[in-house]
């Protein structure tokens, strides 16, 4: 029977999964090795699927002053601005999925899923990393700078450069995508000349593509700029980066874009990493969560919508078949899953940065013809993904 839950990592998937658990009645315990708990200022998609956990946790009220919620999805030519896609978002979302799609400040989220953590008296520690685990007979004893503590599970939610990862699977390098993307928020109340739509929208162009939304209420527009470079080196994969040089590397875009990244003052970039695919996610006592076990390209938009779904999927198997099965339940479960979505994401490269030149501008044209004249289309494509519901699993 499972009791006490340890969990590697304060990010949206460790927290998700602390309060997830928290509410099926187990104990639960949080390291983080941060100091502080806090997010990089920039936007999320939360498309319905994720939504569904939120609602079933309690939180998606309190999440609902801070969101924004787009009218479309769009696709747009760099250049002229023409539409290869506009699908409605919207109430037309919540009709299709029964919950909404939301744009939230990644802070926010955090911030509530927190809160919502402390008042199910999950114990928060920071300060402390996880630095290894071992496997005994009836618990795991996990490792950390501050000392040994024992679990019935432990839960590795350490993101991308996981360590249970490695204490479990090895020493792995790193794969860089070919892939780094840049990103930034404005406020639209210094710049009200700026006029983005009221959607989610993808600018592709050849080898990079541009993605607006709003967020809080739509006090701020986020962009995320992602360029194929093949040079990239640096293992620190989060700094300050030179505006000017992300300016000019879309000079020439559209006025839309090129007015937006003027009205940036300061971006991120960092670059979009990757890990082997792995056929187990679990050791005994100990089992990888979110970024752990399946980092994604962002191009669906989906990386913390997945690591949301493992979180509800993991602490209802737990709860309903126990440590051992309840183990394999969830990888089960979840694997083929997140397999799926890593694999759409990768495929929207071509699409979104107009691959084959030529060839590439055709398959856009493509989706726009196939979706202006049989809407269904994009659905086809996106209810498997969106109409997912993690609770039911
Ligand atoms: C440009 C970009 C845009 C994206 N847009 C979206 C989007 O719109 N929608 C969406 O759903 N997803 C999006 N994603 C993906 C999403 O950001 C990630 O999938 C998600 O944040 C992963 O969450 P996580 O909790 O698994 O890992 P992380 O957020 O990386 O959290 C891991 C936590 O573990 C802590 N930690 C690490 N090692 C240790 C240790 N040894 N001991 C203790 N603590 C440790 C870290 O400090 C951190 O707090 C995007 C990603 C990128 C790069």
């Amino acid at each position: 029977m499972v009791k006490r839950v340890v969990i590697s990592g304060a990010g949206i998937g460790g927290l998700a999964t602390a309060l997830s658990c928290a509410k099926q009645g187990f104990d639960v315990t949080v390291l983080e090795q941060a100091k502080e708990i806090k997010e990089v200022g920039a936007g999320l998609q939360m498309s319905p699927n994720a939504m569904k956990v939120l609602q079933a946790l309690d939180v998606s009220e309190r999440l609902a002053s801070v969101s924004f919620s787009p009218e479309y999805a769009g696709i747009r030519h760099y250049q002229t601005g023409a539409y290869f896609l506009k699908s409605p978002l919207g109430e037309a979302a919540v009709h299709r999925y029964d919950a909404p799609y939301w744009h939230l400040h990644r802070a926010d989220l955090i911030s509530v899923l927190y809160q919502a953590c402390l008042e199910n008296q999950v114990d928060i520690k920071l300060n402390t990393q996880v630095t290894g685990y071992q496997n005994q007979p009836k618990q795991v004893e996990v490792q950390t700078n501050q000392g040994k503590i024992t679990a019935d599970i432990l839960v590795g939610a350490d993101g991308i450069k996981s360590t249970t990862r490695q204490a479990m699977k090895g020493e792995e390098a790193v794969e860089f995508t070919g892939q780094v993307a840049w990103r930034g928020t404005i406020n639209t109340k210094q710049h009200p000349d700026l006029h983005i739509p009221p959607e989610a929208c993808v600018w592709a162009g050849p080898a990079k593509h541009l993605v607006t939304y709003y967020l809080r209420g739509g006090d701020l527009i986020n962009f995320v700029a992602v360029e194929e470079k093949a040079d990239w080196q640096h293992e620190n994969w989060r700094q300050e980066g030179d505006i000017n040089t992300l300016r000019a590397s879309f000079s020439g875009w559209h006025p839309t874009v090129t007015k937006l990244l003027e009205a940036c003052d300061e971006s991120f970039i960092w670059a979009l990493n990757s890990r082997p695919q792995l056929d187990s996610w679990r050791d005994g006592r100990v089992v990888l969560l979110g970024d752990a076990c399946h980092p994604m390209l962002p191009f669906m938009a989906q990386g913390a919508a997945m690591a949301i779904e493992d979180a509800y999927v993991l602490s209802k198997s737990l709860k309903e078949h126990g440590d051992d099965i309840g183990l394999n339940h969830y990888q089960d479960a979840r694997i083929p899953r997140t397999r799926a979505i890593q694999a759409m994401s990768k495929s929207n490269t071509s699409l979104f940065h107009m691959h084959g030149g030529a060839v590439g501008a055709l398959r856009l044209n493509a989706v726009r013809l196939a979706t202006r004249f049989m809407p269904s289309v994009a659905n086809t494509k996106l209810d498997p993904v969106y109409g997912y519901d993690a609770t039911k699993v």
